[in-house]
């Protein structure tokens, strides 16, 4: 694990979480800096950058946990709406290289968008583009 993992230091104990949920793979936290009551952090606990580094069981732990604890956090705060996502490298807007998925509680009112508010500029693909797109993706 990498020495200045804040996240690895986290599962270690070093650091201080409020954690909701934990299984021998997978821990769950509050974020620090909310942008929502109830935003959450879901992380494995061996230390992977990316969501395509995890191997396949851990992968599957990971969301699971996710998927149990969406409802719960909605319940906890009393919400029916959550985004769920992850900042997947630096460009992604990633800050700790250490894979975790944000569970962001959302309400009606809250003033936020979907996360299509994510990407900048859109593209404006033709119907030839996407098939050569999916094409290279099924290749690659
Ligand atoms: P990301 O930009 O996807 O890498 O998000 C990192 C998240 O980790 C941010 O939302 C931070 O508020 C959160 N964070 C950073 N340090 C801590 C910490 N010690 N405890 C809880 N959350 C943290
Ligand atoms: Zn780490």
């Amino acid at each position: 694990m990498p020495e200045d993992c804040v996240f690895c230091a986290i599962v270690d104990g070093d650091i201080p979480s409020r954690t909701v949920h934990e299984t021998d793979d997978v821990l769950a936290f509050l974020d620090a800096n909310p942008l929502a009551p109830g935003h959450t952090l879901v992380i494995p606990k061996e230390h992977h950058q990316h969501v395509g580094d995890l191997p396949a069981d851990l992968s599957r732990a990971v969301f699971d946990v996710v998927s149990e604890l969406t409802p719960r956090v909605q319940a906890a705060v009393e919400c029916d709406a959550a985004n769920v996502g992850i900042n997947d490298g630096e460009a992604a807007g990633q800050e700790v290289p250490h894979m975790h998925a944000h569970i962001i509680p959302r309400s009606a009112d809250d003033g936020g968008k979907p996360i299509h508010a994510v990407a900048g500029f859109r593209p404006d693909l033709t119907d030839e583009e996407l098939d050569e797109i999916a094409e290279d993706v099924r290749n690659a």
